[in-house]
This record gives structure tokens, C-alpha cells and sequence, in this order.
């Protein structure tokens, strides 16, 4: 497949730094580095974002919330509206790279939208647990948000939201709670085990927006297969039915066996099946436009640098193999960093995903909990909770 992609960049980005934490720069770093070694950014065009303005973060948060994230930038007693935690700890230009990333994440949006590519990717995005007026989850502007409300802007009439993550799309669900051109698909670790403790199937949109939105409790534990079979039981339906005329995807990656914050078990490679899958969904159902964020993900080394370039290498048209060694020239890199740990040598763990298919009936945890999915939106959706085919 030949597509016309971008990849929003900008080393702007690795300002986005809460200091001793989980989520560091570092990995969005590492992941450039290595498409770069592996050839997969000379196949993309490269554009800088535009740091969202004032107007712009004004459809997302609260003028109130907005000046407070600039205080605390500069003052690092701050605390409030989710500021000042442990989760989102304040640090020197806050405001400013946040807004950047947000920026980088609509800059992607309008490049699709104006028909400029087909694909765009913006790894640093993904920030879905941002609220309107409250910093949440590592999260301070919502730029996926935003991502989606410039798409409705730019004429799109209906836009689709599929979230990989780990966690629950919480922040983006409750922005289009009422909104039904827009449908939210989460797929997460069941939420009465993982933060933020929403995103249980029951939850399916607000009045005149019902089936507008879709969640998948996973038991904690799923694998590549599971997660497969829940993927395949749910999102093409789903998405087939709303017909959307642009598809957004959250890219998390915190799913993986070795992420320390998260209890899924998805390999490189059944998370590399995930976001192909995503891939030609586009392409049957938009016409190709897919805008693409990051998110979560913690395994900084051996995780997020791999599989966020299969994300921009599969955008590009030309994925690369799992069986690929990783350059030399990276590894080098990483253990001039000072890196200790075991390094990994190919771009997969050789792993063969199989996707499966569901029945009704089953009774394993997981069978059950797509069951349950279906069962909460299925009939919203025109569908039918018990034909597989649907
Ligand atoms: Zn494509
Ligand atoms: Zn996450």
C-alpha cells in the first residue's frame, strides 16, 4: 500500500518532562532515533507543529484551568486542579510544551482533513486522560480533543475515536459524552483493577448520544490472542455500522507483558497485528484517513521505541519486519546512555498472533466480557449482540 503520511515532530516535544515519573521524554527520544536508524522517517514527510493557541485549547479546557497550568509553570509550589501530584507534577514551561504537543496533535488532524495525506502521526499526542478543567493521569491538555474538534471543524461529519491503551479513554469519552458525531471505542484492562476506574461496558454515551460510546473491560492478564479476538469481536462492527469519515486512534502501548503499570500481556507483536488492523480499517472505511496519537506506555527501552516506529513504519505503507535486528548504531546509543539492562535485538519477540473468533456463550472471563460489550452496545448500534458475523 502506498500512503501519503506525516509524522508530526518536533524535539520541542521532550520538554514534556515531570521529572522522576513514568512517563519520560526519553522514550519518545528513543523511538526516533530508531525509526530514524531504521530508514522509516526518510518515508514520511516530517512537519513541525504550531503549538495550539489560546482560542484553540479554549474548546477543550476552561479559561480558569488554562491559567492555572501557566502559574504553575512558573511556580513549582503550585497545586490544584490536578496540578502539583504526584501524577502530574508541575515543571518550568509546562503550559508551553503542552500546548505544543496539543498543537503537534491538531496540526495532524488538519493535515487529514485537508486532504494534505492520508495519515498522520503525532507519538507525543494521546494525552486522553486530560480533563476539561483538571490535569489527570500524566495528562495536562487533551490533545486528542482537540485532534477530533478541528476533524468536526473541518467538515468531517462523523469521526471515530479507537483507544488501545492500557487505561480507559476517560477524558475523551466524557468530552463527546452528548456527541453523536463522535464514537469512542475504548479497549482497556477491566477498570475495577486500573486507573482511572471508568470504562465499564454499561458506559454507553448521554442522551442523544447513545451507542456514541463503546468500552471493552479486559481481564487483567489478556494476551496477544485475547486482546485479538476482543479487538475483532468489537471495533469492525462497531465502526461499520457508524461509518465514519475519519478514523482516530489512541496508540498506547502500556498493553505490553513488560509495561510496569498496566497487567496486559500483548507482545511487540500482537500490538504491531493491533495497529495494522487499524490501518486497514482506514482504508475500508475512510478512505484512508487516519489521524494517529501515542499515549501510554512505560517500558521506555524495550517497548515504546519499537512499536511506536511499527506505528509511523505502517503509516508510511512500508512496515517493517519483526524479524528486523535492531541497528547497531542504536543499540550503541542506548548503552553510551548508560543502559544496563538486556537490549533487544529484533523488532519483534517472535510472536505469532492469531485472531480468533468469538462466540456467544463462552464462558471464560473474556468471552464473557466482550460479551457483555456487546450486549451494552450492540442494539445501540443497529447490530446484534449474538451473530459473530455482526
Ligand atoms: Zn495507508
Ligand atoms: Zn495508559
Amino acid at each position: 500500500m502506498a500512503c501519503r503520511a506525516s509524522a508530526i515532530w518536533d524535539e520541542g516535544y521532550l520538554s514534556y518532562d515531570f521529572g522522576e515519573h513514568p512517563l519520560s521524554p526519553v522514550r519518545l527520544d528513543l523511538t526516533v532515533r530508531l525509526a530514524r536508524e531504521l530508514g522509516v522517517l526518510d518515508r514520511l514527510e516530517i512537519v513541525r507543529p504550531a503549538a495550539a493557541d489560546e482560542r484553540q485549547l479554549l474548546e477543550v479546557h476552561d479559561a480558569d484551568y488554562l491559567a492555572a497550568v501557566r502559574r504553575a509553570g512558573s511556580d513549582p509550589s503550585f497545586t490544584g486542579y490536578g496540578l502539583g501530584t504526584e501524577d502530574d507534577p508541575v515543571f518550568p514551561g509546562m503550559y508551553e510544551v503542552s500546548a505544543l504537543i496539543a498543537g503537534g496533535s491538531a496540526t495532524a488532524a488538519r493535515l487529514v482533513s485537508e486532504g494534505t495525506v492520508d495519515h498522520a502521526v503525532n507519538i507525543a499526542g494521546g494525552l486522553h486522560h486530560a480533563m476539561r478543567r483538571y490535569a489527570s493521569g500524566f495528562c495536562v491538555f487533551n490533545d486528542v480533543v482537540l485532534g477530533i474538534r478541528t476533524l468536526l471543524a473541518g467538515g468531517a461529519a462523523r469521526v471515530a475515536y479507537v483507544d488501545i491503551d492500557a487505561h480507559h479513554g476517560d477524558g475523551v469519552q466524557v468530552a463527546f459524552w452528548d456527541e453523536p458525531r463522535v464514537l469512542t471505542i475504548s479497549l482497556h484492562q477491566d477498570p475495577r483493577f486500573l486507573f482511572p476506574g471508568t470504562g465499564l461496558p454499561t458506559e454507553t454515551g448521554g442522551r442523544g448520544a447513545e451507542g456514541s460510546a463503546v468500552n471493552v473491560a479486559l481481564p487483567p492478564g489478556t494476551d496477544d490472542d485475547g486482546w485479538l479476538r476482543a479487538f475483532a469481536a468489537v471495533v469492525p462492527g462497531a465502526l461499520r455500522s457508524f461509518g465514519p469519515d475519519v478514523l482516530v486512534t489512541q496508540c498506547g502501548c502500556d498493553t505490553h507483558h513488560e509495561d510496569p503499570l498496566a497487567n496486559l500481556q500483548l507482545s511487540i507483536d500482537g500490538q504491531r497485528t493491533a495497529i495494522q488492523l487499524l490501518h486497514r480499517l482506514a482504508h475500508e472505511l475512510t478512505g484512508g484517513k487516519w489521524v494517529a496519537y501515542g499515549g501510554g506506555g512505560y517500558g521506555v527501552v524495550r517497548c515504546v521505541p519499537r512499536i511506536w516506529t511499527h506505528l509511523l513504519a505502517e503509516a508510511s505503507g512500508s512496515p517493517v519486519d519483526p524479524a528486523t535486528e535492531t541497528p547497531r548504531g542504536w543499540r550503541q546509543h542506548l548503552r553510551g546512555r548508560g543502559v544496563r539492562s538486556a537490549l533487544p535485538d529484533t523488532m519483534g519477540e517472535g510472536r505469532q498472533p492469531q485472531i480468533t473468533e468469538w462466540a456467544p456463550g463462552g464462558e471464560s472471563w473474556l468471552d464473557r466480557a466482550i460479551g457483555a460489550t456487546r450486549n451494552a452496545s450492540y442494539p445501540l448500534l443497529g447490530l446484534d449482540p449474538d451473530d459473530p458475523r455482526d
